[in-house]
């Protein structure tokens, strides 16, 4: 995978991604990267590379030119033309189906806007992929693209080492991952559910699933509506929900007497 960033602060993708998993990915080639600085195309002799909006308003845009030069100077030496992501809050919000499907490319380009955005002409030429990384509103795109140059990285074959295996993560089937425990047996006089410790692998398993199907229920209902579920796990979930609505009717009846 080679990523391509266009960015006015190349020294913050280089450095944030230089580190743990992505920068051991980088040092053995499993991926590639390259930071652009737009302003290095800037042909205003003061290197400018944003102006005021047109129509008036607050702060600044990032002009056009600038941006689809570098933009050419990167797809120069590819077969095809590449995805182009533009990181902005106005994208679809970023997801780990998302991660997948760009995992698979050989090439991605990041656009990272900063001040009021990118003049919108170059955005209609270049742009493929509007994406956004939550309902919030950053100052740059260079966080957003680095978060999801990390999904993204994580998921391609030899980035991750076998302790590491994306495999069983939340979201793999649109559930939450059950929890975890690692040394001491006890810590604060809670010790770790006997289950883990019993080297029974089916019973582990299983309370894994089950673990995996409350927390989801719990935390995140919306994403059982897409899971993948068998009818035993069908099953545990009603389990659930009648304990759960149980628990509220009794409450209400020792509410009422007490
Ligand atoms: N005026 C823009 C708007 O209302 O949509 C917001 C501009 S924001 C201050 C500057 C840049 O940060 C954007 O161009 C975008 O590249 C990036 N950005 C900010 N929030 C983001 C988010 N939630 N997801 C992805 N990129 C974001």
């Amino acid at each position: 995978m080679n990523y391509h960033v266009l960015t006015l602060f190349p020294e913050m993708i280089e450095q944030g991604l230089h580190t743990s998993v992505t920068g051991r990915a980088l040092a053995s080639g499993l991926i590639r990267l390259c930071a652009v600085n737009i302003r290095d195309y800037s042909k205003n002799k003061h290197k400018h590379v944003d102006d005021y909006p047109y129509g008036g308003g607050a702060g600044m845009v990032m002009q056009p030119e600038p941006i689809f030069d570098a933009y050419q100077d990167v797809v120069k030496s590819m077969e095809r033309p590449p995805r182009v992501v533009y990181v902005t809050p106005q994208g679809k919000v970023f997801r780990q189906s998302m991660a997948e499907e760009l995992a698979k490319e050989e090439n991605l380009v990041f656009l990272c806007g900063h001040y009021e955005g990118v003049d919108e002409r170059v955005l209609e030429e270049l742009v493929t992929d509007y994406i956004s990384i939550g309902d919030y509103v950053l100052t740059g795109g260079e966080l957003p693209a680095m978060v999801m140059i990390d999904a993204i990285s994580r998921l391609i074959p030899g980035v991750l080492n076998n302790k590491e295996s994306a495999e069983f993560e939340t979201f793999h089937d649109n559930l939450l991952e059950y929890p975890q425990y690692t040394r001491p047996v006890e810590y604060h006089g809670k010790k770790v559910p006997d289950v883990l410790l019993s080297g029974h692998h089916g019973n582990v398993e299983q309370w894994r699933r089950e673990q995996s199907l409350k927390r989801t229920l719990e935390r995140r209902p919306e994403l059982l509506e897409n899971a993948v579920l068998s009818p035993q796990d069908d099953a545990f979930l009603e389990k659930l929900k009648l304990e759960k609505s149980d628990d509220f009717h009794c409450h209400d009846i020792h509410k009422k007497y007490d």
